[in-house]
């Protein structure tokens, strides 16, 4: 008989709609956590398979291309490993069905702290992007929390519930949380460069000082030369 397969934990879950939204919102962030020796894992909703303009390139071609991109986006940035869920780009749904799988990977993983998008943000956000925002944060809690939900995790898997620590969300209205990201900038621009399909044809000097600019505007605010902001919300009482 082989020995029970242990599964992996993560310390940190980032929780995207699409491959390469946690490299432009947040990448230095997951570079700074790796480096730490945190474990971080990456759950994408979608495989990006709307994000084209070559008409000659199947959805399905599209999306096999962008999980490979992901992949070395996220091993770039020290990152563990990438799960897909697999929904079509664009038609994300705030579903049981979607709940259940967040609920199952965070049982699975078990992390202390989740990082998302901000679902909840007034100014307009990508629908995919406001969606798993919006049901991980539910999936998180109370429903990791508690056996009665999703009971098959527990009864037919063995899953144990999971209680989450904090959320961090990103594109939030007020961010009251910032992270230094001065060692990891160019770490950062290493793994967007791994998404060639989105930025390939881009000139990447200027797109450099573009993304340079955007982190200078917010670390001016904290007194950091660069910046990634969140929202913090805890889980723990
Ligand atoms: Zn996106």
């Amino acid at each position: 008989m082989s020995p029970r397969k242990v599964p992996p934990r993560a310390d940190a879950l980032v929780v995207i709609a699409h491959p390469d939204d946690a490299e432009f919102a947040f990448g230095g962030t997951i570079a700074k956590l790796a480096r730490e020796g945190k474990k971080v894992w990456y759950v994408l909703a979608t495989s990006g398979d709307k994000g084209t303009s070559d008409r000659t390139l199947a959805p399905w071609e599209l999306a096999a291309r962008r999980e490979v991109e992901q992949r070395n986006a996220a091993a770039a940035l020290g990152a563990k490993g990438c799960i897909f869920l697999g929904y079509p780009d664009g038609f994300l749904e705030d579903t049981a069905d979607l709940r259940g799988k967040l609920v199952r990977v965070i049982r699975t993983l078990q992390p202390d702290i989740l990082i998302t998008w901000d679902g909840y943000a007034r100014r307009f956000n990508h629908r995919d992007h406001r969606t798993i925002g919006v049901s991980v944060l539910d999936a998180a809690f109370p429903l990791a929390r508690d056996h009665l939900a999703y009971p098959e995790h527990l009864l037919e898997e063995g899953l144990e519930t999971h209680k989450v620590g904090e959320a961090w969300l990103v594109g939030a209205d007020e961010p009251d949380y910032y992270v230094d990201i001065g060692d990891y900038f160019h770490q950062r621009s290493q793994a967007i460069a791994c998404h060639v399909s989105q930025v390939g044809d881009r000139d990447p000097a200027a797109f450099e000082e573009r993304m340079r600019e955007r982190s200078r505007e917010m670390g001016a605010k904290v007194g950091m030369d660069y910046a990634e902001s969140f929202r913090r919300i805890s889980f723990r009482r």
